[in-house]
C-alpha cells in the first residue's frame, strides 16, 4: 500500500533511508548506475520529496515495525462487551499499530483493503495496520483485548 515520506534519516554507511508515516522505513539510495535519485543527495531534494508516496510491501505483510513500544490496551472485552464500533469498519490513527490478543475462543478478523479474513485465537493474534479499515466479530464466546503500539521517543535508526 501506499505511505507518505514524513522524513530521511542516514543509515550507518551514509545511505539515505525514508521514514514512513506507517513507522516503516525504506532506503532511498543514490548509487548510479544501478540506482539513480540524485535528488536524495541534496537537502532541497529531500525535502521536495516530503510528503510523496511509496508502496510500502511490509505493511501489506502486517508487519509492525522494529522498536515499536505498546502505550495502552483495552480491558478484556468479551462477546458481549464489544464495543459495535468495533465490529463495523474502522481504523487507527496514523502510526498506530494495534495488536488483537484472543485469550480464550475465536475471534473473526477481517481486513478488506489487504483481503485478510482469518479467525483469531490464543495462538493466532492479529496484527492491525495503521489507517487501514477493518472490523471483527465474535465466533461465539470469546474474551479479547487490543493493545496499541507507537514509535517511542527518540527512536534510533
Ligand atoms: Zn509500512
Amino acid at each position: 500500500m501506499q505511505r507518505s515520506i514524513s522524513a530521511f534519516v542516514q543509515d550507518e554507511v551514509s545511505d539515505w533511508v525514508a521514514c514512513l508515516d506507517c513507522g516503516h522505513r525504506q532506503h532511498v539510495r543514490h548509487h548510479p548506475p544501478l540506482v539513480s535519485r540524485p535528488w536524495v543527495t541534496s537537502a532541497e531534494g529531500r525535502n521536495a520529496k516530503l510528503g510523496a508516496r511509496l508502496e510500502c510491501i511490509r505493511c501489506n505483510r502486517f508487519e509492525m515495525p522494529d522498536g515499536f513500544a505498546g502505550y495502552k490496551r483495552t480491558p478484556v472485552l468479551t462477546e458481549l462487551t464489544v464495543p459495535s464500533g468495533l465490529r463495523r469498519d474502522h481504523s487507527t490513527a496514523s502510526g498506530v499499530w494495534a495488536k488483537i490478543q484472543v485469550l480464550e475462543g475465536q475471534l473473526r478478523y477481517r481486513v478488506d483493503e489487504l483481503r485478510l479474513d482469518v479467525v483469531l485465537t490464543a495462538t493466532q493474534r492479529g496484527i492491525v495496520v495503521p489507517e487501514v479499515r477493518h472490523s471483527v466479530e465474535p465466533e461465539g464466546a470469546v474474551r479479547f483485548f487490543v493493545e496499541f503500539y507507537r514509535a517511542p521517543p527518540n527512536r534510533p535508526i
